[in-house]
């Protein structure tokens, strides 16, 4: 066959970026020499030939109805030369090549509701994973309690009042998306799972579950003359990973399901190693609508920090500095010896191959 009657592939993944992006910033591509933080919510950049972008940005609710997308489109015409662009925690951007336009541009936002900040050293939108809405594993909905804590939240998001940026995070199971942040709220269970064992036979690829296992507690049974699994629940350390490849192993409970807050995650950068987040509370009520026990807590972590930490120390820099007994007395959370655990011995405790151990 000819190279000219040949089918052009078809395409598929991520389009190109550059399409969409405001005209300065296709021009200054790889150009820019500096920026800075007018007020919160607001960056501008400078290029090294002068022009200047002002970017604002606003929180959402990150899952949007058509109404809010069209409201918030309809303001970037008016304001940004028709470009948006959306952040990975939920936030919308507008880029604008004209200061004059920066005001109106916020009056415009607040007027239709939403809320301008998130950005240097304010507390930032909550990231979250899908909760009920897409997924179907959850034990909480994270998108629930991100809106009930950002409403508790937003003098922070609004304001920079910390010491450096805060990073929230929810995820709605223990085990896959999100979950890592200065501070992180995961859903935690506290049951082994429940089998409906009439189910499993039907739904479920017995070995995949088997191995699915990190601490090696399912094991094929016979039950009630059906082939089905059975749980040794002095093993099992209620990771929920079970779940996924067979709901029959109903480990969701509106009682045992609690959440956790972590905190001290952080990526590595310019000056320090990655870190990993510690437990620090456990066994909190997951309490919709407005999950108040949890929103506490948060809050009390925050308090410490803003009043404690030294300018630009992360929640983990803070940490490291001040030792973990000052960082309890400080937030009054009360420790335990399963709180921070530093993973000491974990080659042995945790599975790091694909070998099953007994
Ligand atoms: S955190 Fe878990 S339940 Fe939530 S969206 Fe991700 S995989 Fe699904
Ligand atoms: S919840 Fe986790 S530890 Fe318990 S049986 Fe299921 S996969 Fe194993």
């Amino acid at each position: 066959m000819a190279l000219e009657d040949m089918r052009k592939p078809i395409e598929s993944g991520c389009p190109d970026g550059f399409q969409y992006m405001h005209p300065l910033m296709r021009k200054n591509f790889g150009l820019w020499d500096w920026h800075d933080h007018p007020r919160p919510g607001v960056l501008r950049h400078v290029a090294k030939n002068g022009d200047s972008l002002w970017t604002v940005k606003a929180g959402t609710q990150r899952i949007l109805d058509v109404f809010s997308l069209r409201k918030l489109c309809d303001i970037g015409d008016r304001f940004a030369d028709g470009h948006v662009r959306f952040t990975i925690r939920s936030n919308i951007e507008y880029m604008v090549a004209d200061e004059a336009k920066v005001e109106p541009l916020i009056k415009a936002l607040e007027d239709a509701g939403f809320v301008v900040g998130g950005t240097a050293n304010s507390v930032a939108m909550i990231s979250h994973t899908q909760g009920w809405l897409h997924c179907d594993i959850p034990g909480t909905d994270a998108s629930g309690v991100v809106k009930a804590m950002m409403d508790e939240l937003i003098d922070e998001f609004k304001n920079c009042n910390m010491p450096n940026r805060v990073h929230i995070t929810t995820s709605c199971c223990q085990i896959n998306c999100g979950g890592q942040g200065d501070i992180a709220i995961n859903v935690q269970h506290t049951k082994p799972p429940k089998i409906n064992h009439d189910l499993v036979s039907n739904v479920c690829e017995r070995p995949s579950v088997v191995a699915r296992c990190p601490v090696a507690a399912i094991r094929p049974a016979m039950v009630n003359g059906k082939p089905s699994l059975e749980v040794d629940e002095k093993k099992c350390i209620c990771c929920g990973a079970c779940y996924p490849p067979c709901p029959p192993m109903q480990i969701n409970d509106p009682e045992h399901t609690k959440l956790a807050v972590w905190v001290g995650g952080n990526h590595s950068n310019a000056r320090s190693k990655p870190s990993f987040q510690k437990l620090v509370a456990a066994g909190i009520p997951n309490n919709p609508p407005r999950w108040p026990e949890a929103t506490a807590i948060v809050k009390k972590i925050l308090r410490a920090y803003r009043e404690d930490a030294k300018d630009w120390e992360r929640i983990n820099d803070w940490i490291d500095r001040i030792g973990w007994p000052r960082f309890f007395e400080l937030t009054g959370l009360p420790f335990t010896k399963y709180h921070v655990d530093n993973w000491y011995g974990a080659r042995n405790s945790l599975n790091a191959s694909t070998h099953i151990r007994f």
